[in-house]
């Protein structure tokens, strides 16, 4: 799709109902579309970034500091505009965190290359120079990281804590860091971060504080009968795949039931049948009954007169009857006749009437449920995301073991080292790498304008401290100041950046690549957003 000079492969006729932008125009098209995407994010980002709220067209309403989530919500029909919106679902799918960053770095990366193409450079040159500056970068990332101890509670509380800050978490998050590292770590085995070992629940109505990890499940739903308990401290559970009720074949039905004495028998027989495994699996000691099908109503009595709670109907899936499996530490058994004292789980049961469920908490078991509590739904779906990233952020961490220094001081680093390497560098590319050094600086300076700090003096104070030999120089917020931003705990996985520098870096060449922009609807503007800030 390069060549500038050469003409489109495709041959157009000059039909009035399409559109065609070339060349420059094509370019300026597509870069002013990424520009709209650029500016929905912008405020959103960094640890004094703001709440967006979004209103559906149902209504719902949505209050978050996500990037996705404020992208996925609108109406973007721009082809330039969805990929950038694709860097930023991407970098969640693949990091869970980053995505604002990302976006940012995209757009200044286009902005740096309408410089460079006003000043005659072509666009081939500009994206030969950024993928050369992404190389360095990614070699000096490497020389910047420092190691995280994995075992070490703190260095993955830094980590969560940077992740959540700027989310509306953030004042809450010396309730809630704790707690999601110790999810991470009951999820964790042989050094892993395995999230199959973890089930979160997001339930509205109480504080964020009153959100609780724990070994086990939560099971959703009531006992099948009143007069059930629903409490019990030393619960032996049995885990059914299967159902609890009379089942007369049909064959018997249709041999015997042509009289009214034959059915009453296959009944009464039937009946001492499902008395006796009842019986049977009271023998065994157990006194919770999860079942994935139904529980009759003769069964269901007969567990609730001898004390057993019974849930019924759980519907559960192989995954999920597998987490319970290893959650409680049980069998899953699919014939009540395979029930023995060795199949049964151990936990504590709770009741939690306001959201219909239990809480199972285990002893023994491999397989941890995050509940997580928030006034509102809105509230705690927001606490839901930030938490997932959180999570997420530190399971990379763990997996990738380098960590970097966040608020601005890894980029203005690398931003610095990138223009010593630019003087090595021959030709017009080298404009290129220079630019790329720029568009790093992007990162410290919207924190910085964020949070209200005039961006010029922030940049001259970082540049000077990381001149200074300080490669952990980063923004304080609070102030302005320059801090060192290991010390203050400010850290992120590598992974985290070195994806959003790469996402951000091919489709900005994606973008300069494209020379001819042809259209059959004729050609919109950038967003039609239902964004709202
Ligand atoms: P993203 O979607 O890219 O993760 P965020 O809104 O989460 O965007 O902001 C992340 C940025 O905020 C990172 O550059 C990170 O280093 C920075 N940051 C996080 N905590 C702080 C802090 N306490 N002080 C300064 N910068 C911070
Ligand atoms: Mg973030």
């Amino acid at each position: 799709m390069s060549g500038g000079s050469r003409e489109p492969p495709v041959v157009l006729d000059d039909d009035d109902d399409l559109l065609h932008l070339r060349d420059d125009d094509a370019r300026q098209y597509n870069i002013d579309a990424a520009h709209g995407v650029v500016e929905a994010v912008r405020s959103t980002f960094g640890p004094r970034g703001l709440d967006k709220m979004l209103v559906g067209t149902t209504g719902d309403t949505t209050v978050t500091n996500d990037g996705v989530t404020v992208l996925n919500s609108m109406d973007i029909d721009h082809p330039a505009a969805k990929l950038l919106v694709q860097v930023a679902r991407a970098q969640e799918e693949e990091v869970g965190d980053g995505t604002t960053t990302a976006v940012l770095f995209a757009g200044a990366l286009l902005r740096q290359a309408e410089d460079l193409l006003e000043r005659g450079l072509h666009p081939v040159l500009i994206v030969d120079g950024y993928h050369v500056a992404v190389e360095r970068a990614f070699e000096d990332i490497d020389d910047l990281a420092d190691p995280l101890d994995a075992g070490d509670d703190t260095a993955l509380e830094r980590i969560a804590r940077t992740s959540l800050i700027g989310t509306s978490v953030e004042t809450d998050a010396t309730a809630l860091v704790p707690l999601l590292v110790e999810a991470v770590r009951r999820a964790t085995v042989d050094g892993t971060v395995d999230f199959d070992l973890l089930q979160v629940h997001a339930h509205a109505g109480r504080s964020i504080t009153r959100s609780e990890v724990f070994t086990g499940a939560v099971v959703e739903g009531d006992a099948c009968h009143e007069a059930m308990p629903r409490e019990i401290d030393d619960a032996r559970v049995m885990l059914l795949d299967g159902t609890m009720e009379l089942e007369p074949t049909e064959h018997e039905v249709r041999v015997e039931a042509d009289t009214a004495d034959g059915l009453a028998a296959i009944l009464a027989d039937e009946e001492t049948r499902l008395d006796r495994a009842v019986e049977h699996v009271l023998e065994t000691g157990a006194n919770v009954v999860l079942v994935t099908g139904n529980v009759d109503d003769r069964a269901s009595a007969f567990l609730s007169s001898e004390g057993v709670l019974a849930v019924d109907h759980l519907g559960w899936g192989d995954a999920e009857l597998r987490f319970l499996r290893d959650a409680l530490g049980a069998a899953v058994v699919t014939d009540l006749g395979a029930v023995a004292e060795d199949t049964l789980g151990h936990a504590s049961v709770r009741r939690d009437d306001e959201h219909d469920c239990f809480l199972l908490e285990s002893d023994g078991g491999l397989g941890a449920s995050l509940v997580l509590r928030g006034a509102t739904r809105s509230v705690v779906d927001e606490i839901d995301r930030s938490a997932s990233d959180a999570l997420d952020v530190m399971a990379r961490a763990i997996a990738d073991d380098r960590t970097l220094p966040g608020g601005g001081a890894v980029e203005v680093e690398l931003a610095a080292r990138l223009r010593g390497h630019a003087d090595g560098v021959r030709g017009p590319q080298q404009l290129a790498v220079g630019a790329f050094a720029d568009a790093l600086e992007t990162i410290p300076r919207t924190l910085a304008s964020n949070a209200g700090f005039d961006v010029v003096n922030v940049l001259t104070g970082l540049r000077a401290a990381h001149a200074a030999g300080d490669a952990n120089a980063g923004l304080d917020v609070s102030d302005g100041s320059v801090l060192d931003a290991r010390e203050a705990g400010i850290v992120e996985p590598a992974q985290v950046k070195e994806q959003a520098l790469l996402g951000a870096t091919r489709t900005a060449a994606q973008l300069l690549e494209i020379d001819l922009v042809v259209s059959a609807e004729g050609l919109s503007p950038v967003v039609d957003g239902d964004e709202s800030s």
